[in-house]
């Protein structure tokens, strides 16, 4: 049987829970995943990509079937580049099914082969994302059960002595 390896993208800025969780249950679908950490992003990222890659790094530490790269540039064109089967991703809410089923529709008219695996969340995890785990953050609120323990001290170090 050929490897089947799937590509989780995003921007992961910072990692969550809720990405760790869709990462580890990719793992039981599929024999590899590339993470795809996007560099360039509409907004400027809080944390380097450098930053968003160790912090995946830092959740999988011994797991040689998660691969980090750097994603710079087409989706569709990379996955077919590195032979992948799919597309991992997750949905929160219909809010992001929308948006996905797009992405999903176009991914699949550039290169036909590639199908798209959505995952639901799980229900606790569904109203975490990164964009309010960092205001939250950057208030001082706690976030600490939102993310992995290494990304929430990278976050209180970003945001120590900052109004
Ligand atoms: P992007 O900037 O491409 O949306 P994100 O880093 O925000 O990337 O998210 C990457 C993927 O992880 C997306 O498929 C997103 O829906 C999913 N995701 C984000 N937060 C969660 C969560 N709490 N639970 C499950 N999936 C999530």
């Amino acid at each position: 049987m050929p490897e089947r390896m799937a590509i989780c993208p995003g921007s992961f800025d910072p990692l969550t829970n809720g990405h760790e969780t869709i990462m580890r249950r990719g793992l039981a679908l599929f024999d590899r995943i590339i993470v795809a950490v996007t560099i360039n992003l509409k907004k400027t990222p809080l944390f380097t990509t450098e930053e968003r890659m160790a912090m995946v790094r830092a959740s999988f530490p011994d797991e040689p079937r998660i691969e980090i790269e750097a994603l710079d540039g087409l989706l569709a064109a990379y996955a077919r580049s590195r032979g992948a089967v799919a597309i991992l991703r997750g949905l929160r809410a219909p809010s992001d099914f929308e948006y996905e089923l797009q992405m999903a529709q176009m991914n699949r008219h550039l290169h036909p082969d590639l199908d798209t695996v959505f995952l639901a969340s799980d229900a606790d995890g569904s109203y975490v994302s990164s964009s309010i785990v960092k205001e939250v953050a950057r208030l001082g609120g706690h976030v600490a059960d939102m993310v992995p323990p290494h990304v929430s001290a990278a976050l209180a170090a970003k945001f120590s002595g900052r109004p």
